[in-house]
């Protein structure tokens, strides 16, 4: 409980520091719902009722609202950051459930940015959320930049992140990063004169493909994201912030925190002297790494509508190569094959005993890597064989929009 005399103190420290001692009809920063709805942060001496205010004067842009910008942007919005702009142009998707807090069911199909700014503005009705339902472009990137006080990368990509840190690094723009996969997370703040994030990846690391590809641990993008919102709320209060310069690397299995010191590289083609900024647009495209190739243009590749086609016209055998543990707990139907079996029957070529010669196979597995490989080791053995391009995971996603 906060009593009379503290919150007596607050009014009368937020009057000096907001209004002036000159100026005392100045018209109050906070309405009263306001400033009991704030009473936790203003009793905090670190905080008080000048780094709410500080707060409530912020304009943060975050872009991506998905595993990371979820409980970002829910803490930012309770923590009344007085404007918030979301930007993300993709729209709800059941698998996002598993992680994305600030989605619900019935959400599925709506644009991300739009959905969150509802959210966000009925957790807190006294701030200002602008939704941009559109990725962030070079073009649309620095006007945005340039009109917020701190800019907060949600994404998972490198080539927004290489854009993101090019716009903060020439307007002068702190900027938090942070990224999650598998078990692992990183997060940074990049301030002006410090490292930079191209210091720290010169280049786009290969073969990091995104959590789409890779998956992750539900929770991990909402201790990471809870981080770059505690970061972002110390920051723009003028708290010391610990993770300047600084990358803090998560370690979510043997629950493992690690801190390692940046350093500026002379050379960094964005913060270096001299700059080279004909260079820096190099990765803006580029893609994260390595993405599942749904490109039907590669000939053993066949669609979910060719699959579904091909598996109803009876004459083509469907085979999953995927482990019997993975079978076991769901399926699509046709033959199991594990993938030890297949590797044996091509070592002791037998698959075409095995296999009627003449059938037409279809392997699938859960992202369309391993059915590929089988479906390499097949045709290598002389049989008419085909991988489902995208694997169960796009089988099950164009189920759900026929
Ligand atoms: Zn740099």
């Amino acid at each position: 409980m906060t009593s009379p005399d503290l919150l007596c103190d607050m009014a009368s420290d937020m009057a000096s520091d907001m209004a002036g001692e000159s100026a005392p009809d100045t018209p109050p920063l906070f309405n009263s719902r306001e400033w009991l709805r704030y009473t936790r942060h203003i009793q905090l001496p670190q905080i008080g009722a000048s780094g709410q205010a500080r707060l409530k004067q912020s304009k943060v842009l975050v872009i991506g609202c998905g595993g990371l910008g979820s409980p970002l942007l829910l803490y930012l919005a309770a923590a009344g950051i007085g404007h918030l702009t979301v930007v993300d142009g993709d729209s709800v998707e059941l698998t996002n459930l598993q992680r994305q807090i600030a989605y619900t069911e019935h959400d599925l199909g709506q644009p991300k940015a739009l959905t969150a700014q509802q959210h966000l503005q009925a957790l807190n009705s006294s701030i200002e959320v602008q939704a941009i339902d559109q990725a962030l472009t070079v073009d649309t990137g620095e006007a945005l930049v340039k009109g917020h006080d701190l800019i907060i990368d949600c994404t998972d990509n490198f080539a927004t992140r290489y854009l993101i840190n090019d716009l903060c690094v020439q307007w002068q723009k702190p900027w938090i990063f942070a990224s999650v996969y598998q078990f692992s997370g990183q997060c940074a703040l990049f301030v002006s004169g410090g490292a930079c994030f191209r210091c720290l990846f010169p280049e786009p690391p290969r073969d990091v493909p995104d959590c789409n590809a890779g998956g992750v641990l539900g929770v991990l993008p909402g201790m990471v994201g809870t981080l770059q919102a505690n970061e972002a709320i110390k920051y723009l209060v003028g708290l010391p912030t610990p993770l300047s310069d600084n990358l803090l690397l998560v370690e979510a299995l043997d629950l493992e925190f690690r801190r390692i010191q940046l350093q500026s590289n002379p050379d960094c083609m964005a913060c270096g002297k001299p700059k080279q900024p004909e260079q820096l647009s190099y990765a803006y495209e580029a893609s994260c790494g390595a993405e599942i190739s749904t490109d039907t243009d590669e000939p053993l590749l066949v669609s979910p509508e060719q699959f579904n086609q091909d598996r109803d016209d009876g004459a083509t055998l469907i085979l999953d190569v995927r482990s019997d543990e993975e079978r076991r707990a769901f399926h699509i139907g046709g033959d199991h094959l594990a993938p030890g079996k297949l590797s044996k029957l091509a070592e002791l070529d037998e698959a075409t005993t095995y296999f009627p010669g003449e059938v037409k196979i279809i392997c699938y597995c859960q992202s369309g890597q391993r059915s590929l490989e089988a479906a390499q080791q097949l045709c290598n053995a002389g049989l008419k064989a085909y991988s489902l391009a995208g694997g169960l995971a796009a089988w099950l996603h164009h189920q759900q929009t026929l």
